[in-house]
């Protein structure tokens, strides 16, 4: 079998063209139309998701009073606020449970309150949030 005259289909335009196994696009237009697609969509994915945890975190912010060290919320106020528990930084487990991070800010869930403390040595959610995204997917290894 020769691997350079497959039968192939472009992922993008399904043309069919002849190419090496592991090549998906039957041109250059096709591949840089993918990645633009991806780059858009991912890009509006991860824009939606950074909007809802700076919405976390500000509600957070505006709630949490400097010098208690742990503050207990009640969860309801967060959720009328617009506080989505399903938005968190980075999560890990304590020996009291699972601690999720917003940011600077800890919390664990108890059953109608949260525990709530700030850890000023944690990244700052400004330089996030000012930071241009550049990443992208690195999409040399599909053609
Ligand atoms: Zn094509």
């Amino acid at each position: 079998m020769n691997q350079f005259n497959d039968e192939k289909k472009c992922f993008v335009c399904s043309k069919q063209f002849t190419g090496r196994s592991n090549k998906i696009f039957c041109g250059i237009n096709c591949k840089n139309h993918y990645t633009l697609e991806v780059r858009r969509n991912t890009n509006a994915d991860s824009e939606a998701a950074m909007e809802i945890l700076h919405k976390n975190n500000e509600i957070l912010k505006a709630l949490f009073q400097p010098g208690f060290q742990i503050q207990k919320l009640p969860k309801l106020l967060l959720q009328q606020l617009g506080f989505e528990f399903g938005y968190y930084t980075s999560s890990k487990v304590a020996e009291s449970g699972m601690v999720y991070s917003i940011f600077r800010f800890d919390f664990s869930l108890e059953e109608k309150m949260i525990s709530l403390s700030y850890n000023p040595k944690a990244e700052d959610i400004t330089d996030l949030l000012k930071r241009k995204y550049t990443y992208s997917f690195p999409l040399a290894f599909l053609n």
